[in-house]
Parts: structure tokens; sequence; C-alpha cells
């Protein structure tokens, strides 16, 4: 029988949760990449044009400084020389400090501090040019007390205007530096925040790998473990197969079993006709006794108990072939099986009784005592001839018995097969004289052989 499935077979549940495993870890593998690269940016940034920035507000800050010393240079020149390289080196930082302050301008990082440090730049530009143009009088040669004031005003304001550019340029350099610092402390969240989601993710794949695990531990591994025990048991339960679930193991499960039946019908099959072949082997086919086989098998059992000592009977119906000549065979054979039934009944269960062949019978009887089993042997005969086994009412069918004693007093334990054999057959030999002697004295009897066959003689 083939079994339909229902629902998603082991391959397809295979399939998705492989499918399931793979796309978190390339779902995580991915989203861990971008964050590396955007904490790389932010590093670089860092490294790079933060660090830049704080270095262009170090330099304006040293280049502002100087400022002040080179005014007083020019305050306190005494030669036009002397002036002018003065005025040249001046110049030439106040250019440095513009292009500077324009760097940190294109950053757009404070307008209102970068506009006052323009402010200041254009104070100090136009405080030089009027210094200048003084000092180059005074070196002409006015000394009026007018002229060295406003220049010792004029150089005065020079230093205290290049001291507020430098204080500017420090005030952004401690911006640019809290700046960095803050940005280092966001780095180390941020990497610290991506540890704990790496963490979280190898947690969860670890999570899912476990729980697929224990899935395929639950769902596949156990109920192929469990079919393979139920069938090596030495008596299978069919019923203890669980073939629901609809995947591929409930569809093996399914065909196990009905594998399973077909060889228990099988088996159950060849066992009756085992039983039918060992009941024909040991009975008789018309009458149902046992046969001559089953009765020496019994009879050699009861020999061996070596307990009591037995009698051996055999008996034949007389005339028979009349019966046979008058009603018919078939007639013959009810009467061979109606005699039978009342042998049957007439002996006792532990007495053991076969149809030797023909319409002679022979009989076990545990009794130790010739005179007691001719006693029951004598019974037996008068109740059947009472019964009108013949189809023939007027007619009495009749028996004739021969029977033997065999005396098992002596008899060893250990006796072997052929010992045995030689004393049941001596047994039979003696009762069937009794039975010929029977036969001779005019039938429907019971006669004793005249010697006790013993044990202890074999
Ligand atoms: P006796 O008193 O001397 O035993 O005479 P008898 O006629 O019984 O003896 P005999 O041995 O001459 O005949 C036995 C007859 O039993 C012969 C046979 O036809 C008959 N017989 C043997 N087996 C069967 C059987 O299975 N069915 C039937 N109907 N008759 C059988
Ligand atoms: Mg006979
Ligand atoms: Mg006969």
């Amino acid at each position: 029988m083939i079994h339909r499935k229902r629902g998603f077979g082991l391959t397809a549940k295979t399939l998705g949760i492989t499918l399931m495993i793979l796309a978190l870890i390339i779902g995580a593998t991915l989203t861990m990449s971008r964050s590396f690269e955007q904490l790389q940016d932010q590093t670089q940034t860092l490294a790079t044009s933060e660090m830049e920035n704080l270095m262009i507000s170090v330099r304006l800050v040293q280049q502002s400084e100087s400022l002040g010393s080179l005014g007083a240079r020019l305050a306190s020149a005494d030669t036009h020389s002397v002036r002018r390289r003065a005025l040249i080196e001046l110049t030439d930082r106040l250019n440095w400090v513009s292009r500077l302050t324009q760097q940190l301008a294109n950053l757009s990082l404070n307008t209102e501090l970068i506009n006052q440090m323009k402010t200041t730049q254009d104070h100090l530009n136009s405080n030089i040019d009027e210094l200048n143009a003084l000092v180059s009088e005074h070196i002409d040669g006015s000394t009026t007390v007018g002229l060295l004031r406003q220049i010792s005003a004029l150089s005065h304001n020079n230093q205290e205007l290049a001291g507020q550019l430098s204080i500017l340029a420090g005030y952004f350099s401690a911006t640019m530096r809290q700046q960095i610092a803050n940005q280092s402390e966001r780095l180390a969240g941020d990497i610290q925040s991506q540890q704990q989601n790496l963490l979280a993710v190898c947690v969860l794949v670890l999570i899912f790998t476990l729980l697929a695990g224990l899935y395929f531990e639950l769902r596949v591994v156990r109920r192929i473990l469990s079919l393979q025990r139920l069938v090596s048991s030495p008596v299978v339960n069919v019923d203890k197969f669980d073939a629901r679930g609809g995947d591929e193991i409930a569809s093996l499960a399914s065909t196990v079993r009905s594998y399973v039946q077909r060889i228990q019908s099988h088996e159950a099959q060849m066992q009756q006709a085992h039983q039918e072949m060992t009941y024909l082997a040991e009975h008789d086919a018309l009458t149902g006794l046992a046969n001559r086989r089953h009765f020496q098998a019994a009879a050699r059992r009861l020999l061996r108990q070596c307990t009591q000592s037995l009698c051996v009977a055999i008996g034949d119906i007389d005339h028979f072939k009349q019966v046979n000549d008058r009603y018919g065979h078939a007639e013959g054979d009810q009467v061979l099986v109606n005699l039978s039934k009342h042998l049957s009944e007439g002996l006792r269960e532990s007495d053991v009784l076969a149809r030797f062949g023909g319409e002679e019978f022979a009989i076990i009887l545990p009794i130790s005592s010739l005179e007691d089993g001719q006693a029951v042997l004598d019974k037996l005969r008068l109740q059947i001839s009472s019964q009108h086994l013949t189809p023939d009412t007027h007619t009495d069918l009749t028996m004739s018995f021969g029977i033997a004693l065999i005396d098992n007093s002596q008899m060893t334990c250990d006796a072997s097969d052929q010992q045995i054999e030689t004393l049941l057959d001596a047994a039979l030999v003696a009762a069937d004289q009794a039975l010929y002697t029977a036969k001779r004295k005019g039938r429907n009897q019971v006669v004793a052989a005249a010697e006790t066959v013993y044990a202890k003689a074999i």
C-alpha cells in the first residue's frame, strides 16, 4: 500500500531549516560587515580629518601668539630695514593666520567664532598698517611725545588683538579636543553595542541550531530508533507502529507495519499448517484417535517415568468383515467412528487409546495389576456390546481384548531408547497373543497374557 503524504516531508523540512539557518548567518554577517565598515569610517574620520582640524587650530594658536611679539618688534624698529623686515614677517604671519582661519571656516564648525576671529584679524591688519606708518615717521626723525605715545598705544593694541586671536584659536582648539573626545567615546559605545549585537546573533544562531538538532533528534532519530526496536523485538507488536505525521518516517513505519503484518499472517498460516501436519502425523484421519506412532511415543514417555507398572491391551472388533459385507464400507467406517467415541468415553484421562490399523485398537492403562486392567477392559467390552453400534440394532458389535502387564518396578531411569522400545514390543506381542487366544476361545472376551513382561529382563 502506498502511503499518501500529507503536510511537509522531512526533505522539505530539512531544506527549510537549513535555509533559515543560512539566511540567519548571511543576514548577521552582512549586518556585522556593514556596521564594521561604519566603525572603520568613523575611526578613519577621527584619525585624519578631526586630528587635522585639531592640528590647524593648534597651529593657529601658535601663529596668533607670535603676532604680539612681531608687533612689538615693528614698534621698536629704529631703521627702515628693521621696520620692513618686521612688517614682512607680520604680513606673512597674518596671511598664515587668515589661511588657517579659512580652513576652519570651510569646516563650518562654529561660524560665530570664525567671524569673531576674522574681525580680530581685520583689526590687527589696520592696527599694523597704522603702526607701520607712525614707526616710519619716527625713523624719519619725528620724535614728538604725541607720536611716541601713539606708537606705544598701537603696539599695546596689537599685543591685545594678537592675544585675543590666540584665545579665540585656543578656544577653537579646546572645542576640537572636546569633539574628538566625544567622538572617541561614541565610537567606543558603538563598538561595544556592535559587540553585544554580534554576541546576540551568535547566541541566536546557536539556539536555532540547537533547536534544529533537538527537532531532528525527536522527529527523526528517535522515531527511527523506536522503529528499529519494534522490528527487532522478539514479538513484534504492530499496534505500536506510529504511522502518524504524514512524513517519510511515518510512511516508512506504515510500510514496515504492513510488511510485518504480512509476515505475521504467513507465520500464523505456517504455524496452523504445522499444527495440522503434526496432528495428522499423530492421529488417525477417520476416527481422530491417536495413531500407532503417537501411541508408541506416549508409551515410551510413561515407561520412562519409571513410577508404576502399566497394562498394555490390544482390542479387535469381532467379525467386522461381516459388518462391511452387510452394510457396506461407508457404514463400516461410521461404526468405527462411533466405536472410537465409546472407547474414549469409557477410558480415563490418564489412559492412552490409539487405532493401530483396520479395526484394531491399542490401550495403555497405568494400572499396576493385571486383574484390575482386565476388569476395566471387561467393563468396556460389556458397554460396547450393549450399545448396538451397528446400523441394524438387532446385531450387537462385540470386541475381543488381549492384555499384558509390564512390571516397571525394576526399570532404571537411565534406560536407553532401545531398551524401552524392546520392552514395549514385548508387551505388545504378549497382548497380541492373548488377543489371539480370546478370538480362539470364542471372541467377546478379555484374555490376560500368561506372563508378565519385566523391565529387568530386557
Ligand atoms: P475377527 O473376528 O477374526 O477379527 O474377524 P474379522 O472379520 O474382524 O477379521 P478380518 O481381519 O478377517 O477382517 C477385518 C476387516 O476389517 C477387513 C476389512 O475390510 C475391515 N476393515 C479394516 N479397516 C477398515 C476401515 O478402515 N473401514 C472399514 N469399513 N473396514 C475396515
Ligand atoms: Mg483384525
Ligand atoms: Mg476383527
